[in-house]
């Protein structure tokens, strides 16, 4: 049986070090789905549509890696797809508290779904969206960080905000 993995983040955006992971999840399961989570708690810098697309451009003609997004209970869309497995990525220590808690509360909500955890790769260990976004605010240099593709977005995005 084809096992599938949804790798769910806010991906606001997508960094290399969260690129790292889906090519490395891609190695091991039939199926990665990147979903984007529709967050109504966060407002995010680009939205669910704009982070989707840039997912899709960069996993382009890859067969076993889909984009999608998703609003609700992780659990709730994990049935919907008819997946099992959740890939998640693990940097430092300080990521173990949440992604516990998030590991073990869907597994009390549906038995079946099971996270598999990846550290990341060791260049990315100190990178994430947030520092990206904080960079690309103020001018900052994100190359190595994010593929061209997402440095030219985030300057469009940062620019049409000066210019408001
Ligand atoms: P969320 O808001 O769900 O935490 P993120 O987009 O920040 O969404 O992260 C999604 C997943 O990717 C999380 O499991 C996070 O730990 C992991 N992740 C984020 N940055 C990296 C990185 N640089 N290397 C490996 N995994 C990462």
């Amino acid at each position: 049986m084809a096992v599938i993995a949804v790798y769910p983040g806010s991906f606001d955006p997508i960094t290399n070090g969260h690129i790292d992971l889906v090519e490395r999840g891609a190695e091991i399961f039939d199926l990665i789905i990147v979903s984007v989570a529709d967050n109504v708690d966060k407002e995010p810098l680009f939205t669910v549509k704009e982070r989707a697309e840039m997912i899709r451009e960069i996993f382009k003609g890859r067969e076993n890696i889909q984009v999608d997004s998703f609003r609700g209970l992780l659990v709730d869309y994990l049935k919907k797809v008819k997946a099992n497995v959740v890939l998640r990525g693990l940097r430092a220590v300080s990521d173990f508290d949440y992604e516990a808690q998030m590991a073990l509360t869907n597994k009390k909500m549906y038995p079946p779904a099971e996270t598999f955890f990846l550290m990341s790769g060791e260049s990315y260990t100190y990178l994430s969206s947030s520092i990206v976004r904080e960079i690309a605010m103020y001018g900052g240099h994100v190359e190595g960080m994010v593929p061209k593709l997402v440095e030219n977005l985030l300057k469009d995005k940062y620019q049409k905000r000066r210019d408001r």
